[in-house]
């Protein structure tokens, strides 16, 4: 059975023709994914009967179902999707007063086994198909079809430039299918210093975050791995680069650790290491999760000492919002859960 979503109207065209159609049943196949999130082919009404009938036979929209969901009194939704039988993933919605962000994951697992992170700690499943990536999307905007969804952010699980041909590939769809603009979606690395240079030759202006977390090479070699393949001043050089061809944002992601990468000396560090690198500084308090006991959360003084430093420098900083509260807080566990309850709650969505 063959996924639908992730084709484009081109190919929907295509495969109209293949199913002896006349091309314009793939605009209209286009405008029942992409638009109206349909769940089934049968909600297609604008199809022939037996046009229906060839895609039951042969094809599906997707594999992915809700299998678990958490709303929070703020509109925050965290799910977890399963696709087919083998792989579960996160992803989040973010509804704000101005833009409505979402965050997709693109692979099963991550390689990167950053130290504080759930996902890095449970190891690499596999990667996403650019389908998979879109269904996130799909889901999490049917199940709040009255906001459309603004921005899209690859920060769930994994490493986009692990996987970065079809992250590009879904990026490519949400711009020329469902309309969003490219500037407001924006991939997250660890540091990947080639992906970072071939993102920047993909031709998208795309935004860009990278995962500090530390202000030296030796601080952060004991959180992220990479940092020990790709040093501070290659990452920094590589994005000097991107911002140069694509002329995108940056932002700097620091996660705050207590008592391990916040002393205002380390912001101070920060701010010196950063000297002649474009692009904001977005600072991400700790979420304790379970399988990293050591790491916890610095008070909110603790935060704003870290930040007043920063910005004594000059830089540019923001502060990322507290949402969702209980939602946020079970990073990670939803999946676990859901991959120890074999039936899930199948079609939820
Ligand atoms: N692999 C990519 C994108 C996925 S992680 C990357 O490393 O950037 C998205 C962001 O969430 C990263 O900045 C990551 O370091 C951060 N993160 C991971 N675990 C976290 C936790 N427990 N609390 C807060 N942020 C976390």
């Amino acid at each position: 059975m063959r996924p639908l979503v992730g084709l484009s109207s081109d190919e929907l065209a295509s495969l109209a023709k293949e199913l002896g159609q006349p091309a314009y049943r793939g605009k209209q196949i286009g405008r029942w994914l992409y638009h109206a999130y349909a769940a089934t082919f049968d909600e297609m009404s604008d199809l022939p009967a037996g046009l229906r009938a060839a895609l039951v036979a042969g094809f599906t929209i997707g594999t992915g179902r809700c299998v678990s969901a958490s709303l929070a009194t703020d509109g925050t939704e965290k799910l977890a999707v399963r696709f087919g039988e083998d792989a579960v993933v996160e992803c989040v919605r973010l509804p704000y007063e101005d833009r409505v962000s979402v965050c997709l994951s693109c692979q099963e697992g991550c390689a990167m086994r950053c130290a504080f992170c759930a996902t890095g700690i449970s190891g690499f499943r596999r990667n996403l198909t650019r389908g998979e990536i879109l269904q996130q999307f799909l889901l999490l905007q049917a199940r709040a079809p009255e906001r459309r969804i603004s921005h899209v952010v690859f920060m769930g699980m994994g490493e986009p430039m692990h996987n970065l041909d079809e992250v590009l590939g879904a990026a490519r769809i949400l711009v020329g299918e469902v309309g969003l603009s490219a500037r407001s979606i924006t991939v997250s690395t660890v540091g990947v210093v080639p992906g970072i240079l071939q993102l920047a030759e993909a031709g998208l202006p795309i935004n860009l975050a990278v995962s500090l977390h530390a202000p030296d090479d030796g601080v952060r070699a004991g959180l992220i791995p990479a940092a020990r393949k790709w040093p501070m001043s290659e990452v920094l050089d590589a994005c000097r680069q991107y911002r140069a061809k694509t002329g995108r944002d940056l932002t700097y992601e620091y996660l705050l650790i207590a008592g391990v990468n916040d002393d205002p000396d380390q912001a101070q560090r920060l701010a010196d290491t950063l000297r002649g690198a474009p692009g904001s500084v977005n600072l991400i308090p700790y979420n304790p999760v379970p399988g990293a006991p050591g790491f916890h959360r610095p008070s909110g003084q603790s935060v704003q000492r870290f930040r007043a430093v920063l910005e004594a420098a000059g830089r540019h900083v923001t502060q990322r919002q507290e949402r969702g509260g209980t939602v946020d807080a079970a990073c990670g566990q939803l999946r676990l859960r859901a991959l120890s309850e074999p039936a899930g709650l199948g079609g939820a969505r």
